[in-house]
C-alpha cells in the first residue's frame, strides 16, 4: 500500500494492529474517522487511554472493574461461597445475563493452552486454590470451554484441590462441544448452571 501521507499510515498501521482487521479495513475505519467531527475521534481516543490507565483487575475475584473490589464481589447479596470459575470477563458478562447464578466469580485471566504457551502460572490459578484451601468456599462451578483446553484446566484445578473438603461441580453441557460459553443462549445457559453436575460424574461421561 502506497502512502501519499506518513500520518495517515501510521494511523492505519496501528489499526491493522487489532485482531481480524487487516489493511484494507484499517484504512477504511481511518478515513471514516477523518470524516467524522473531530470530537468523535477526540472521544474516542480519550476512551481507549482512559481505559488503560484506570482499569483495574478485582483483588477478588480477578474480573476487570474499575474498582479495587468489583461491584459483583462487594455485593452483600451474593453468595461469597459458591464460584463460578470462568475464562473471562465476558463468561461473566453471559452468565450475569442469565440471572440465574447469586454466587462470585473467579475468573482465570485464560485457560491453560500449551500449544499458545499458556501455562498454569499464566492464570490466576493459584489464588483460587488459596481461597479454597482457606476454606472459603463450599463450592466450586467450572464454566470453562467445552474444548481441550478448558477440560485440562478444569482437570487441572481439580488436582491441585485433592484432598480438600469442597463440592465440586461443572456446568450441564447442553452447550454443544466446541461452543463458546459467550455465545450460547441465556435460557440454555441458566439452564446449564442450574442443572450443573458433579465433576467427576463429568469425567467418567
Ligand atoms: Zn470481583
Amino acid at each position: 500500500m502506497e502512502f501519499s501521507s506518513k500520518l495517515l499510515e501510521n494511523a492505519v498501521y496501528e489499526m491493522s494492529q487489532l485482531p481480524s482487521i487487516g489493511k484494507r479495513t484499517a484504512l477504511r475505519l481511518v478515513l471514516h474517522l477523518l470524516q467524522q467531527p473531530k470530537e468523535q475521534t477526540d472521544r474516542l481516543a480519550f476512551a481507549l487511554q482512559n481505559l488503560r490507565s484506570e482499569i483495574k483487575h478485582c483483588k477478588n475475584c480477578f474480573n476487570i472493574s474499575d474498582l479495587e473490589v468489583c461491584e459483583i464481589c462487594s455485593n452483600p447479596m451474593r453468595n461469597r461461597k459458591v464460584i463460578c470459575v470462568v475464562e473471562d470477563i465476558r463468561d461473566v458478562m453471559a452468565i450475569e445475563s442469565t440471572g440465574q447464578f447469586k454466587g462470585n466469580y473467579h475468573v482465570l485471566g485464560g485457560i491453560i493452552s500449551p500449544m499458545d504457551g499458556v501455562g498454569p502460572s499464566d492464570l490466576y490459578i493459584e489464588p483460587l486454590v488459596d481461597k479454597v484451601k482457606k476454606g472459603e468456599v463450599e463450592e466450586l462451578i467450572f464454566a470453562l470451554s467445552a474444548s481441550m483446553e478448558g477440560d485440562t484446566t478444569n482437570f487441572y484445578i481439580f488436582k491441585q484441590l485433592e484432598g480438600v473438603e469442597i463440592k465440586v461441580s461443572t456446568i450441564a453441557r447442553g452447550i454443544s462441544v466446541g461452543d463458546e460459553l459467550q455465545y450460547a443462549d441465556e435460557v440454555t445457559l441458566g439452564r446449564s448452571i442450574l442443572n450443573r453436575i458433579p465433576f467427576e460424574q463429568s469425567l467418567k461421561g
